[in-house]
């Protein structure tokens, strides 16, 4: 490295942070109009992101990336869906447990003009049973006048309560040093059962493709419930499932199965499920209905998973209906729409008559295996010395910036750091992306790719 101009501590550095594992998460929850979309607007430092969204109007995105202090992690938001048809004190419940669900941390939002109300006590009593770490936001204290409010938090038990005004940014600082005591360097649920533990698959889709058939056909009678939460009324979470003499763990079934009737908000409260269950889970099985034109939200979810860097299956549902023409479409469809993520293993299905079922556990190892793949650095050297000579970048003002040497800084996914000489265009970056799948596989995995420059 430093013969190449690069200093030893710039690699080091570089590297680890290349390497970090899946980013840890932070759910925020409260009542409607405590501030919630404020304040995750404030935490991303973004404002275009989340506020003015109207009511019952369909907002995919639930998950931002953010950082403070150097430390970086992801808020899952639940501001979008307003109150429902069930009563705001079921809904606001119903939002925050999947949100809480999926958070290694939560920043609980009261408003505190307003106090301690029976709802807020509801989401108390959730979190209470979750037992995340939760930090206490007193929202809505805009100047030194409000602190009194702010203590009288104190009653619901969770703590220290944090005066903040989110649409000021009086308080967020201190609040934000709680929050990344709160949350783990690296989220242990992705980690901490990997090790001889079941794998965990994400049987994800848009309503109606079948994923309720498709796990009632794998499962048969072998499904043992786990992960039931006492007291409440919901439905079990993940269930353990044997399939080709091994044992996995579908992660949020009841998400599945559970057919909750909901008109307003009711797409909100389906991506926020999707990216709970992408979030817990190392490889996402993606079931599309064949019979139908790929959709705008087919694609949705599939850039969720590839954007929380999971391992990924696409499964196409209904074969059973499919005609010569229909077949002929979709594999158009499937070239022009899902091109990006050509190299995630695919299975053609049926739930309905068992077809191709036994195909879809080499489907989800290819894939893991793909996700676990590590390149020796030598290795890796060697292709990209010879790839760097035989398809040098294009010359850029008279410059020929080269890539001087890589390693691989992490799995799951695979992530790389290039170290170069100049700005390697996207386009050469997609090249290198391109080849190293020829070269090493990577088969049903996103692949990061991060390039530095020598100064
Ligand atoms: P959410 O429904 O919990 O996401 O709440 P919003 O973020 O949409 O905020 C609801 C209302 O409270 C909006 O009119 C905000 O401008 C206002 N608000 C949010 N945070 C503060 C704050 O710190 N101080 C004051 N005075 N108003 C706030
Ligand atoms: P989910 O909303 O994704 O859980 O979808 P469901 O499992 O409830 O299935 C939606 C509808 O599609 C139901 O009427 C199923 O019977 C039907 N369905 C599911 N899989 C298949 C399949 O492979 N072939 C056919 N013909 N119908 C299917």
């Amino acid at each position: 490295a430093a013969e190449e101009g690069f200093d030893l501590e710039d690699v080091e550095g570089a590297i680890e942070e290349a390497g970090h594992g899946p980013l840890p998460v932070l759910a925020v929850v409260g009542r409607p109009n405590v501030g919630k979309s404020t304040l995750v607007n404030r935490i991303i430092g973004r404002r275009e992101a989340v506020v003015e969204d109207k009511p019952g109007v369909t907002r995919d995105r639930v998950t931002y990336e953010a950082e403070w202090a150097g430390r970086r992690f992801k808020v899952v938001d639940t501001g979008g869906w307003e109150q429902d048809v069930l009563g705001i004190d079921a809904s606001v419940a119903a939002q925050a447990e999947y949100a809480i669900e999926a958070a290694d941390a939560v920043v609980f939002v009261v408003d505190a003009k307003v106090g301690a109300t029976d709802t807020d006590e509801a989401v108390v009593r959730l979190l209470r049973k979750a037992g995340k770490p939760v930090v206490l936001c007193a929202n809505k204290v805009d100047g030194p006048s409000g602190e009194a409010d702010a203590s009288y938090l104190w009653s619901l038990g969770l703590g220290e309560p944090h005066p903040v005004s989110a649409l000021h940014g009086r308080g967020t600082g201190d609040m934000l040093d709680a929050v990344l005591e709160a949350l783990p360097e690296a989220p242990e649920q992705t980690f901490g059962t990997a090790v001889g533990g079941p794998r965990r698959i994400a049987l994800i889709g848009r309503p109606n493709v079948g994923k309720s058939s498709l796990l009632n056909k794998v499962a048969g009678e072998e499904r043992v419930v786990v992960n039931e939460i006492a007291g409440t009324t919901r439905d079990p979470v993940d269930e353990l499932i044997e399939l080709g003499g091994v044992t996995w763990k579908f992660v949020d079934t009841a998400g599945i199965r559970k057919r909750v009737h909901l008109q307003q908000g009711a797409d909100y409260y389906a991506s926020l499920r999707t990216a709970a269950a992408v979030e817990k889970a190392e490889v996402a099985v993606i079931l599309i209905d064949a019979s139908e034109s790929i959709s705008v939200q087919d694609q949705r979810i599939v850039t969720m998973a590839v954007e929380a860097g999971r391992a990924m299956v696409i499964a196409y549902n209904k074969w059973d209906t499919l005609d010569e023409e229909r077949r002929y479409y979709l594999e158009r469809e499937i070239e022009t729409e899902f091109g990006q993520v050509a190299w995630a293993p695919r299975v053609n299905v049926s739930a309905r008559t068992g077809r191709h079922m036994e195909k879809l556990v080499p489907a989800i190892e290819t894939a893991l295996a793909g996700w676990e793949t590590r390149v020796p650095t030598g290795r890796l050297n060697a292709f990209l010395g010879e790839l760097v000579s035989a398809h040098p970048h294009p010359i850029r003002g008279g410059k020929q910036p080269r890539i001087l040497f890589g390693t691989q800084a992490g799995t799951k996914p695979p992530r790389f750091v290039l170290f170069a000489s100049g700005f390697i265009e996207a386009g050469y970056r997609r090249f290198i992306e391109r080849r190293l799948r020829e070269e090493f596989g990577f088969e049903g995995t996103p692949i990061h790719i991060s390039v530095r420059v020598r100064e």
